[in-house]
């Protein structure tokens, strides 16, 4: 093979919260970049992983689920969600069983409007009867232009090679734009923001999942095998504030260790991660707030 026919190009990752957006994207890329969650939303940054073949470079960026509902804060993530469609050579969309309904027509809706190919993952078909598959299928196809469609389980592994073969055929020819061994190009201390915010959702309750940001202050390599992290979780109230600290501060002891042991999994050394809590009143109905962190 020579160079002019290798194919590369970025892929726009969409569809509703809690599809499988993330757990799909790690398990392609056999590492922990994006974070998952049971709870919906938690990909708010945008996160790029690259995939690397002897033909191929697919880069994928992560959007925030494209997700119906006033506010703010949702609109800003569907306007972040959109401007990924203007970067993409190819839109990878996913939808699952159990996400079906507005969030699933939003995304339609929004594909719809635009020309870029559409492959479409159909995820989690391992929760599914086979003989409820062909009709959903039909009636996707019915709906939206598509590329091409694949049953997947992002979880059991089932069917990816079958969705990575249609992502590299619908890439353009063009060059490899990361080194092979390039898995993301955030920087590590997003990604330790983001493994904060997981254990944050992971362990606190219903209430603090949409009001949560994660800043990292410091990120210092005090020597080759110690990196000193100092990060604050951001809260809107004095009540959720509590609750992340818990009875003597119990539950913030919880979040740092579970954080802190997927952080050293990341840089490969140990580390030593402190962690505050902050109140910072409403930030997510706040624009200046937003900006600060990062979701403008
Ligand atoms: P995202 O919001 O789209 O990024 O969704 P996540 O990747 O965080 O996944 C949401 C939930 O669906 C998590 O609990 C995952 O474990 C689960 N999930 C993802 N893919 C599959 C799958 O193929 N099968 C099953 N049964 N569950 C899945
Ligand atoms: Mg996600």
């Amino acid at each position: 093979m020579n160079d002019t026919e290798f194919r590369s190009g970025f892929v726009g990752i969409l569809g509703a919260p809690n599809v499988g957006k993330s757990t799909l994207l790690n398990r392609i890329l056999a590492y922990k970049v994006a974070i998952t969650s049971n709870k919906p939303q938690t990909t708010r940054h945008r996160i790029l992983g690259v995939w690397t073949s002897p033909t191929a470079q697919a880069v994928f960026m992560d959007t925030p689920g494209l997700h119906q509902g006033g506010g703010l804060l949702n609109r800003e993530m569907v306007n972040q969600a959109l401007s990924v469609l203007e970067d993409a050579d190819l839109i990878l969309f996913i939808v699952a069983p159990d996400r079906r309904g507005p969030d699933e027509d939003l995304a339609l809706e929004t594909l719809q409007r635009q020309d870029k190919p559409v492959i479409l993952a159909l995820n989690k078909v391992d929760t599914m009867n086979k003989a409820d598959l062909l009709p959903w299928m039909d009636e996707l196809n019915r709906r939206l232009k598509l590329a091409a469609l694949v049953p997947v389980s992002a979880l059991k592994g089932d069917n990816l090679d079958a969705l990575l073969t249609e992502i590299v055929r619908q890439l353009p020819q063009g060059p490899r734009y990361y080194p092979e061994d390039t898995l993301t190009d955030q920087p590590e201390r997003l990604i330790a923001a983001e493994m904060i915010r997981e254990q944050v959702f992971r362990l606190t309750g219903q209430e603090i999942p949409y009001a949560t940001a994660v800043t990292v202050e410091a990120f210092k390599e005090d020597r080759p095998d110690l990196v000193r992290i100092q990060a604050t979780i951001h809260v809107e109230r004095d009540s959720q504030k509590k609750i992340v600290i818990g009875e003597r501060a119990a539950k913030l002891k919880e979040i740092g260790t579970a954080a802190r042991q997927n952080i050293e999994r990341m840089t490969g050394t140990r580390v030593f991660l402190e962690l505050f809590v902050r109140v910072e009143k409403n930030w997510s109905k706040n624009p200046a707030a937003l900006k600060r962190f990062g979701y403008t």
